[in-house]
């Protein structure tokens, strides 16, 4: 499986907020700020399936820039989309928001939606996506993705939840995240995904979502993701 990690921090780094591309065409969320990345690197020509983990907007708020370029190319097939309960209230409104109507309609005709709910399994060309809803605000989803081979987890912004440490079970490795130093409601922090990698010695962790701060706690004691960092598993 190919992991390319579109971007590895959140709202206040400097570097893209995460999102990965999986196999070329399965793009992992889309942030505010990717779409111009995703675009000027040629990145989304494959894109076929998009999941989105969550609603907040630095895991879907370009999403409307990936569709109005579909509509520019006169895009005539079905995008896939999985995303959590609700999505075409929310893109109706992001839309409506952000004076792009137009775009909504063609997103109807073009967008084809699955919703994500905990323990689904869904097939996507050769691979096996098992939905974990984790804790962090409500209906956000991580996942492991399965291509036969290996086995790969990712976390979604969470704080710690059983669900967190099932899909760890599930997974050979595990791109995890790792907001925080202090303790965190709605996040990870940096000692509790040091305890796990302590605990799930066989499992490979990679940090995203971090601040610079973070990176710097971590390293060496952990991997950590990079923007533009591909991996082959
Ligand atoms: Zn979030």
């Amino acid at each position: 499986m190919k992991i390319e990690v579109v971007g590895s921090g959140n709202s206040w780094t400097k570097r893209l907020s995460t999102s990965f591309i999986i196999d070329d065409h399965i793009l992992i969320d889309v942030p505010q700020g990717s779409f111009k990345s995703l675009f000027t690197n040629k990145k989304l020509e494959n894109i076929d399936t998009v999941i989105l983990t969550h609603y907040h907007s630095d895991h879907w708020a370009d999403l409307h820039l990936f569709i109005q370029t579909l509509k520019h190319k006169k895009f005539a097939g079905k995008l896939k989309l999985f995303a959590p309960e609700g999505f075409w209230n929310k893109y109706e409104t992001l839309t409506s928001a952000f004076c792009v109507s137009n775009n909504f309609e063609f997103a109807k005709q073009h967008i084809s939606y699955s919703q994500l709910y905990n323990g689904k399994i869904f097939k996507i060309a050769n691979l096996k996506l098992t939905t974990y809803e984790v804790l962090h605000i409500p209906n956000t989803f991580g996942f492991v993705i399965d291509d036969g081979k290996t086995k790969i987890g990712f976390s979604a912004d969470t704080a710690m939840c059983d669900s967190l440490i099932k899909l760890i079970k599930k997974s050979s490795h595990v791109f995890i995240d790792v907001s925080s130093i202090e303790l965190n409601k709605n996040h990870l922090s940096v000692n509790e995904v040091l305890n796990l990698k302590k605990e799930f010695e066989n499992v490979n962790f990679y940090a995203i979502h971090y601040l610079d701060d973070v990176a710097f706690k971590l390293k060496r004691k952990i991997n950590i993701a990079h923007d533009g960092e591909i991996f082959n598993f």
